[in-house]
């Protein structure tokens, strides 16, 4: 089982059979409020009528058609609306299927474009402490999560790293975005100063680090990133697996922050999570870097068997049609308010020390145990789960992120589940 407490798991496994809406049925027919929308995904919801309807339609009508020297029409119009919903200025795609590899697939474009424009000796990838960018080996290389990269030898060459922006002492508490830290954006002039802009290809970070504990980035940080990266012709990446497709109640975190990368990651809610499936943004500077570069550039040597596959791009654009008759993609800055208060209304339980919220996502950190880190934060997960209600943890913190189709009685619900949950923890 993938990031799974797998002894525990043996022993007493946890599974489910059904969904529907905001629940889902367990194995022993008892119903789970959905407190973190799948696993950050499934934003609209579980079954809902018109991705389950497209999904067969497409399958009876196109299965698969080659990822390779052959198009079909649903991937090129999925990519039109990805596009249309997109911030100004990203207007090419490139279909994956996971987040991972739109990550892998965003690294290389970073490469490849500055190879394509001459400027070979770019090759240095900087990420963030605390980052998470998928499993794979360029992922686990920028990313910044010890435990997911101490077991796999030397990682990537060229890398570094920025601090991440999350200061306990200084911050604890904050609604939204806190507000020291801003000047952690510098350390990237330092980066630059050490290696030397003409050896840096790219930036890559979440605008919301979202499985490492929900960190929010103070304001004007991005900004400040975006204005160095630009001065040195560094391409910055925003990794949107998370905030991506209406989780902060904007379309995308590039909207909440009013700052647009050169290249977008996402995946996750493009499908609503019922498919596997990514998306690479990429800006028209470097699609024509590679349609117009050198010869060898013909073809861009990278890409998958599944690449806009015609099922998921089905699942894909009904998604992106619930969302919009819905009106899911701000869904979140409505409730936003609703959500800060609720979760705010845990501070002073036990063991909590810190949390943090934005659009419709929320963290509550708890104090560690010396020694038995995650323990915690396990036990208030397997007590929520007895209670009827999917919770996330990484290490001691609690992370949660429901569908956007919640109401503000659910809202409440989760959160006097959690409440009760951190009060059952020995
Ligand atoms: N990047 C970020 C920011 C993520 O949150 C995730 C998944 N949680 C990934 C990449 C990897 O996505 P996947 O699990 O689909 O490979």
């Amino acid at each position: 089982m993938p990031f799974t407490a797998n002894r525990q798991f043996k022993k007493s496994p946890r599974m489910f059979v059904a969904a529907k809406d905001m629940h889902y049925t367990t194995s022993d027919g008892r119903q789970v409020l959905d407190g973190t929308a799948g696993l950050w995904c499934v934003n609209a919801g579980h079954a809902r009528p018109k991705i389950v309807e497209a999904i067969g339609k497409q399958a009876a009508e196109l299965d698969y058609a080659p990822a390779f020297q052959m198009g079909h029409p649903k991937a090129f119009e999925l990519a039109n609306r990805i596009v249309d919903i997109a911030p100004d200025g990203l207007d090419h795609v490139l279909f994956t299927n996971s987040g991972s590899e739109s990550v892998e697939t965003a690294l290389k474009v970073a490469l490849a474009y500055h190879r394509a424009k001459g400027d070979g000796s770019r090759f240095r990838l900087i990420g963030r402490e605390r980052g998470y960018h998928g499993v794979n080996f360029g992922g686990i290389s920028v990313g910044g999560i010890v435990s997911n990269r101490k077991m796999f030898g030397t990682l990537l060459t060229g890398v570094d790293h920025l601090p991440h922006t999350h200061n306990l002492s200084k911050n604890a508490f904050s609604r939204g975005e806190p507000a020291n830290g801003v000047e952690l954006a510098d350390e990237l002039e330092r980066i630059v100063t050490l290696h030397d802009a003409s050896t840096i290809a790219a930036v890559i970070v979440e605008p919301v680090a979202g499985s490492t504990g929900v960190l929010i980035p103070p304001p004007g940080y991005l900004k400040r990133l975006r204005e160095i990266t630009k001065k040195h012709g560094i391409l910055l990446i925003f990794d949107e697996v998370i905030t991506g497709y209406g989780r902060l109640g904007t379309p995308f975190g590039a909207d909440y922050f009013d700052v647009v990368p050169d290249i977008m990651v996402t995946a996750k809610g493009l499908t609503n999570g019922v498919i596997p499936m990514g998306a690479v943004l990429v800006s028209a500077e470097i699609h024509d870097a590679f349609m117009t570069g050198p010869e060898h550039l013909i073809e861009f040597f990278h890409g998958y068997t599944y690449s806009g596959n015609p099922i998921a791009s089905a699942a894909g654009l009904a998604t992106l049609e619930t969302y919009k008759e819905e009106g899911l993609l701000t869904r979140g800055a409505e409730l936003a308010k609703v959500w800060e208060d609720a979760l705010h209304s845990l501070k002073g339980e036990p063991h909590v020390i810190d949390i943090r919220n934005i659009g419709l996502v929320g963290a509550i950190e708890l104090e560690p145990i010396a020694g038995q880190p995650t323990k915690r934060a396990f036990s208030a997960f397997l007590n929520a789960f007895e209670q009827g209600y999917l919770i996330r943890t990484t290490g001691d913190i609690i992370a949660l992120s429901p569908p956007l189709i919640i109401s503000e009685s659910q809202i409440g619900e989760l959160i006097d589940a959690v409440r009760k949950a951190l009060r059952s923890i020995d």
